[in-house]
């Protein structure tokens, strides 16, 4: 480990974070440029010593073995940053390493795992991640509902999904998400409706100029196989079989080789059929990906049976069902789905918590409403008692400000307000309170403090409202505040008498020339 001196050690830790920051927002078609600059920052951040920056470039190198089909390797890693996350409670990390992870097991087959870890690359998320971000662990989720059977779950997450890229200008997440929906459209038969989508998709890719990734053809050529046009998917495939496109994710060439084959057989071309899946089936081992894997014995029986091969074709087919039935663990289906249906509950919650924390706040300032006060401070006088603590009142209330209002504008007052609302909540640190009662006029709770402090603190914020940098705002007009402050007696617990105190010492500020604070 390098010995710094503590600046420069700061400079270098934040100079790593910008720059794994920058890698991790890589759109997956760069996935080729990360590795070599990944590995260059595990190093240094391993000579700093910043663990976390560490991780995050190793999950990045997850990322790109999982996308060149070295799918054990990125699995193995994936779960040691995850485990690595969970132990130090990184949060974004867990999250991100839980979505390599549904990768990892969708790639291999386990559809029910890879929904267990999608949906925990969504729940340990949190609010402020950038949308294009968010978009991504939505879309990996929507893939492992459609995967697993929930349809309309998946296609909602996929909306979700595809408006957070749409908003963020991420075109190629546009892009790969309506190419999941089309792909999804396509399996369950729905002709029409892939078709729409692959038309939308070849719209964003006019305007845009990007080029199709072979998922995106593969998309493209299963709805060709709809309607019969074998020489159209031909066409469609024969670039990716080049090595001529960009594949985004570690299974697309096996999936392209798959729907070569049985584009081939339907064309009754059995021989070409047999060519391509054979190839599939190389990739699938090379790359282990189970779940194509599966499909290619089903292909393979099909082809079987087409060509009168019936008790190959049955074998085959006994085979495809064995692969199956061990990839799909019914147990492991309801845990994936429990899950799922935790994951959706505790979102409606922290919803109708952010509705509930709205209604407690004041718009233009953020500060707590009266109704936050009305229903909190009689809490607070019975806990007071209680514990036989004190409970201090303030009501602070701007002195003329209707000047502001008339010389200046409504305007200037609002941002009087806003200023003045600042300076409140710096007045009110830990288990205090500051609130907007209405107008110009304020509340500040202080559990705990008894009335000498509270005057003080008062006299301490008046002194600084009156202080505050005002020119900019108000030119030569005075900012000043009126404050009238009591402490709850004990055995008094009526809220109204409380505040009708603090009201009256308020009062008796105003009327004694205002910019002072009464207590008593
Ligand atoms: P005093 O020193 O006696 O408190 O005088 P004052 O002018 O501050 O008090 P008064 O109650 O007469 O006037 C309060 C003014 O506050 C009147 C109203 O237009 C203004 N006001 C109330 N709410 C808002 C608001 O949200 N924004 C702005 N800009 N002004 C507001
Ligand atoms: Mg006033
Ligand atoms: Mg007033």
């Amino acid at each position: 480990m390098t010995t710094l001196v503590p600046s420069e050690q700061t400079r270098q830790l934040t100079e790593l974070e910008t720059a794994v920051t920058e890698l991790e927002a890589r759109t997956p078609s760069q996935f080729r440029t990360v590795w070599a600059p990944a590995a260059a920052l595990r190093q240094r951040a391993e000579e700093v010593g910043d663990t976390e920056v560490v991780q995050r470039a190793v999950l990045l190198q997850a990322g790109v073995l999982l996308r060149e089909g070295q799918t054990g390797e990125g699995g193995q890693l994936a779960l040691q940053v995850k485990v690595w996350a969970e132990e130090n409670e990184a949060r974004y990390v867990l999250a991100r390493a839980h979505r390599e992870l549904a990768v990892f097991y969708r790639h291999v087959g386990d559809f029910s795992d890879a929904l267990t870890h999608a949906v925990q690359s969504v729940a340990f998320l949190s609010d402020d991640v950038p949308a294009h971000l968010r978009a991504r662990h939505l879309m990996t989720l929507a893939v492992s509902l459609s995967d697993t059977g929930s349809h309309a779950d998946g296609k909602r997450r996929g909306r979700e999904a595809l408006a957070l890229s749409a908003q963020a200008g991420d075109h190629e997440m546009v892009l790969a998400m309506l190419n999941n929906m089309a792909y999804s459209a396509a399996e369950l038969g729905d002709e029409t409706e892939a078709r729409a989508l692959v038309a939308q998709m070849r719209d964003v890719q006019q305007r845009n100029g990007h080029r199709f990734t072979a998922n995106e053809l593969d998309t493209m050529a299963q709805v060709e196989l709809m309607s019969h046009r074998y020489a159209a998917v031909e066409e469609l495939l024969t670039p990716v079989l080049a090595d001529l496109v960009v594949a985004t994710e570690g299974d697309a060439v096996a999936e392209c080789r798959l729907t070569l084959a049985r584009a081939r057989r339907l064309d009754r071309r059995y021989a070409a059929a047999q060519d391509a899946l054979d190839a599939a089936r190389a990739t699938c081992a090379e790359r282990q990906l189970g779940a194509i894997g599966a499909r290619v014995r089903q292909e393979q029986a099909a082809l079987y049976a087409d060509t009168g091969r019936y008790a190959e074709a049955y074998e085959e087919h006994r085979s495809f069902h064995a692969d199956m039935t061990a990839l799909q663990s019914v147990q492991r289906d309801a845990r994936a789905r429990a899950l799922q249906a935790v994951f959706e509950a505790n979102e409606a919650r922290r919803a109708s918590e952010h509705f509930r924390e709205m209604a407690h706040r004041d718009a233009l300032t953020g500060l707590h409403n009266r109704r936050y006060v009305n229903e909190r401070l009689p809490a607070l006088m019975v806990e007071s008692a209680e514990r036989g603590r004190p409970l201090s009142v303030a009501i602070v209330d701007l002195d003329h400000f209707k000047r502001i209002n008339d010389t200046l504008s409504h305007a200037t007052g609002d941002t009087v307000l806003q200023h003045v609302a600042e300076l409140l909540e710096e007045a009110a640190p830990g288990a205090a309170i500051a609130a907007r009662m209405g107008g110009e006029e304020f509340l500040l709770a202080f559990p705990g403090v008894d009335a000498e402090e509270a005057a003080m603190r008062c006299e301490r914020l008046r002194l600084r409202i009156r202080a505050h940098g005002w020119e900019p705002v108000t030119g030569t007009l005075q900012v000043t505040t009126s404050i009238g402050v009591t402490t709850v007696e004990p055995g008094e617990t009526s809220l109204s008498a409380l505040l009708s105190t603090a009201d009256r010492n308020l009062y008796a500020a105003k009327r004694s020339g205002r910019d002072r604070v009464v207590a008593g």
